[in-house]
């Protein structure tokens, strides 16, 4: 994943206001900005991070009026149902939305991981990163509790190249496979992802969701004819990991139950990102020091996971705070809205007169 690091917004508005003795101000709280005029209302939010700088959460949001809370479910509502994870690389999912989907694959789901890339810029070797981030994939599947783990091996950060009607297509084939009825993915109208896979992935998700159902006609009839059905696909969990985009966020999925599952998804992630086995790294330099953390426990199990969770959580930990979880992970939700014809449908149920 990888990502720029920007300026803290609190430090560079202190800084407006002058000199040393602004900088002890504290910085303004979440919602509010002292440099704006008295009329003007913030329309996009820094969003608060935590001390350690993991920026797993986007930089800015804008929140519907209509946001929802999604909260955990008792028993299975949703048993019998099948949601896709789509990600570019083997740590986009587990970094940004492996909460909610543990969450709903723990409510019932049945759920399927989808790489499109093969990883190959992301391991101590080309080939090191194709074979590690291979198996990380498939690790991180179980971990989340996912049936299945798919890759389309496509050159990592080479996809913008690639021909967007084949990727597609093979999505609306596994979509249809499956039986796919919800889908996790990058946002696809974010303004801007520097990681170029992102975009690409975000958007064959969008069209092929879109094509895989029956509103999108007849795709690729063949398919039909060989005994493949149209999929409904319902609901769309878009996350962000845009820092300067117009991440909308409409849905706070509320992961304080999952996040150990969150945490175990990322540990499998070895072959590249902030997570993996960096706590046992940790661990045994701090040993060989005569020195150990607390923190990291007395096994290399116990370091990594540790690691993942005080280090690379804290900014859910923090985005959770606000709206009084304890762990939350934010979305750009679309679900089903009723059809043209069952509106028309129901106004007619209620205003047909006999002739
Ligand atoms: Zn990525």
């Amino acid at each position: 994943m990888r990502r720029r690091k920007f300026l803290g917004r609190s430090v560079a508005g202190s800084l407006a206001l002058g000199g040393a003795a602004a900088l002890q101000q504290p910085p303004p709280a979440y919602g509010q900005s002292p440099n704006l005029p008295p009329a003007v209302t913030p329309t996009a939010y820094a969003v608060p991070k935590g001390e350690y700088n993991a920026s797993l959460t986007s930089d800015y949001h804008t929140y519907a009026s209509d946001l929802v809370i999604e909260r955990d479910q008792p028993g299975k509502p949703h048993q019998g149902k099948v949601l896709a994870a789509i990600q570019a690389h083997s740590d986009d999912i587990t970094l940004f939305c492996a909460g909610a989907v543990a969450k709903l694959i723990g409510e019932g789901y049945t759920g399927y991981l989808i790489r499109l890339s093969n990883d190959e810029k992301a391991g101590k070797t080309v080939g090191h990163g194709v074979v590690q981030n291979e198996i990380d994939n498939q690790e991180a599947a179980k971990a989340l509790g996912c049936k299945k783990a798919f890759s389309f091996y496509y050159r990592n950060h080479r996809m913008d190249d690639c021909a967007m009607i084949e990727i597609r297509q093979r999505l609306i084939f596994l979509f249809r496979l499956l039986q796919v009825n919800t889908v996790f993915a990058m946002d696809p109208y974010d303004h801007y992802d520097e990681n170029p896979d992102h975009i690409v992935v975000g958007k064959a998700v969008e069209s092929a969701s879109w094509m895989a159902s029956p509103g999108g006609g007849h795709e690729y009839p063949e398919q039909l004819k060989a005994g493949l059905k149209h999929c409904q696909i319902r609901e769309r969990y878009y996350h962000s990991r845009a820092p300067q985009g117009h991440n909308l966020v409409n849905r706070v999925v509320d992961i304080s139950s999952y996040i150990d599952h969150k945490v175990r998804s990322n540990v499998a992630n070895k072959g590249k990102g902030p997570a993996g086995d960096n706590g046992m790294r940790l661990r045994q330099e701090l040993a060989r020091q005569g020195k150990k953390l607390p923190l990291l426990g007395n096994d290399d199990d116990s370091a990594n996971f540790h690691y993942v969770k005080h280090f690379l959580m804290d900014d859910f930990r923090i985005l959770g705070k606000q709206f009084g979880l304890e762990y939350a992970e934010t979305f750009r939700y679309i679900g089903q809205e009723p059809s043209l014809r069952q509106a028309v449908r129901k106004y007619v149920d209620g205003h047909a007169v006999p002739l």
